[in-house]
Formats: C-alpha cells, structure tokens, sequence
C-alpha cells in the first residue's frame, strides 16, 4: 500500500503557486487576493478558514478573513457578499459553509460572482465542468484529481465508485472522473442513501471515492484488492487522550482498509490539504482570467 500524500502533494502545489507569485511580482502585475467569510463560531469551520488563510500567506497572496456573527441576517450577509463581488482588489472569495438555518445556502451561492467563484459551486461554473469549459472546478473534487494525476493512477476504463452524491464532493466528483480527460475515462458509479447492495458495488470498484460523512463507514470487506481508496470524510472524534480533546477520521476505516488497497488517502493530511491547493490554484486562476 502506497499512501497518496495530500500534505506532501499540496507542499508541491504551494511552492509552485509561490513561484508564480514572485512572477507576477517581478512583472508589476497583481498579487492573488483571496477573501473568505466566515459566519459564527464553529470549531471546525473556523479551522478550515484559518488554515487557507495561513495558507494565502505562505505563498505570498493577499488574504482577508471577513467573519460575522451567527446571528447575522441573510440580506446582511447578501451585502457583505455585494461588496465582496464590487471590490477590485478581491480576485476571489468563499463563503465558509455550513451558514447557519435561517441562511439560505443556495441563495448565497447563486449571489456570488461567477467571475469570483472560486469553490467552483456556483451553477455557470459546474456548468463549464460538465461541459468541459475551462473555468473554475470545485475545490475539493479537483484537489483529488490533481493528486490522482500527480501519482499518476490509471484511471481510464477503470470501474470508479463514488459514494455520496453532495453538490460539492459526490457529483461533481462523479462527473469529473466520466469526463474525457486524463485523470478521467473511469466508468462510474454514484452511490448515495437509497443505493442498494451498496457492498456488491464498492467491491468491484478499482477506485472508490468515499464522500458520505458516517466516520469508518467503509470497512475492508467493502473493498477490492488493490484497489485506490480516496477518503473524503472529515470527523472530529472525542479523544481525551488526544491533545486537543479529538481526532480527526475520515468516512474509511483507515487501518483495516490500507492493508487491502494499492494507494489509500490518510485522514488527515490527504484530501484535505488538496482542497486547500485548489482553491489557491483557483485564486490564481482569477487573476490569469482577468488580464
Ligand atoms: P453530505 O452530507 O452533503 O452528503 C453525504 C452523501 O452521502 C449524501 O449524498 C447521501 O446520499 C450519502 N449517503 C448517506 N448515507 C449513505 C449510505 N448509508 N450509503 C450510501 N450513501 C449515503 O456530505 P459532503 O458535504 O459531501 O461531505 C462528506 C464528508 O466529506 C463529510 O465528512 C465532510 O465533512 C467531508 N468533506 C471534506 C472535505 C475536505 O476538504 N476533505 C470537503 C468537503 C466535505
């Protein structure tokens, strides 16, 4: 079993974002500057948030964290939004999801400027994925692309099980890997809560795709021999022997399932840190679309 590094991999993409920088730099031209907003006080968002904001630094783009409280009202967080889509210094912005209920997420989607989509979830940018427009492809499905290719896993004619059909991981993830394109070709399958036999699939996957958010769902018997284990889940598990209280797991039972496959994801530090590459690939994608 090989692990597929996602910290190690997204190191890689930081250095060579990094170097694109100081050649914008060395060029007078624009600095990347990407702005997230975070609402409320979420543990875990909060530390989604400041991990891409630490990581904007390190590279050397611009970062602004805007944050709000929990009981900020939707038309508020639509102008915060308004301003952030006006203001011609911010190449791109994300809005840290989840909102609190009485925010409607689709809402804010939709009233995120294209141009500054940069997690890819707003309709005019899953419509160019799935018509092969360049644009900007959702952070997390193309962070396990792009580390999928820098592995160089074949993936074409392969059997591909994606479990878990979200508009941000499963399907996108889904349609990215039936494209014609290298990573790509896979015959795939989407698994979600009515599928049924779901073992009988996932074992004839040669790739499986795990985006469901039940921590070690996935358990060995579940799995082929050999086959490439990509898992998406994030779980904070109490542990009070653990420095901070918990830790972390994913949607795999990593241990059981290594033992089986050929190349296996860790959790943390697999696709995790590739998400973040992505989205920094994608601010600076905003920059390079706009000269
Ligand atoms: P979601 O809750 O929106 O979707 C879960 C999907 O799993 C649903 O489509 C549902 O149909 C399916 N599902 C539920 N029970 C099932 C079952 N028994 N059998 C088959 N399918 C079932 O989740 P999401 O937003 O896609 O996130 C999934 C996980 O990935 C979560 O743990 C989340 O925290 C994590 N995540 C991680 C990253 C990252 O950067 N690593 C990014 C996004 C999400």
């Amino acid at each position: 079993m090989q692990l597929l590094d996602g910290k190690a991999t997204s190191a890689q993409i930081k250095e060579e974002l990094a170097e694109s920088v100081l050649k914008l730099k060395a060029e007078g031209k624009k600095v990347p500057h990407l702005a997230a907003v975070l609402v409320g006080d979420d543990g875990a968002s909060r530390t989604y948030v400041n991990a891409k904001v630490a990581a904007c630094e390190k590279i050397g783009f611009k970062s602004s964290l805007v944050r709000r409280e929990v009981d900020i009202t939707e038309e508020e967080l639509m102008q915060v939004i308004a301003d952030l889509n006006n203001d011609d210094d911010i190449d791109g912005f994300i809005v840290q999801l989840p909102l609190p209920k009485h925010i409607d997420e689709t809402k804010v989607t939709l009233a995120i400027s294209p141009a500054k989509d940069v997690d890819g979830f707003h309709p005019e940018s899953l419509g160019n994925m799935v018509l092969g427009i360049p644009g900007y492809l959702p952070a997390t499905p193309n962070g396990i692309m792009e580390i999928l290719k820098r592995y160089d896993i074949e993936t074409s004619g392969k059997n591909c099980v994606v479990i878990g059909r979200s508009n941000i991981v499963g399907t996108p993830m889904s349609i990215l890997l039936s494209r014609n394109t290298n990573p790509g070709n896979c015959t795939v399958t989407l698994a979600h809560s009515r599928t049924k036999n779901l073992t009988e699939l996932t074992r004839k996957a040669d790739i499986l795709v795990v985006a469901i958010g039940r921590p070690e769902f996935v358990t060995a018997d579940m799995v082929k021999e050999e086959a490439v284990v990509v898992d998406v889940g994030i779980h904070r598990i109490d542990d009070e022997s653990a420095k901070r209280g918990f830790r972390l797991k994913g949607d795999v039972k990593f241990d059981e399932v290594a033992e089986k496959c050929s190349f296996i994801t860790p959790v943390p530090g697999g696709v995790g840190p590739m998400t973040i590459a992505s989205l920094l690939q994608n601010t600076l994608k905003a920059v390079q679309l706009k000269s």
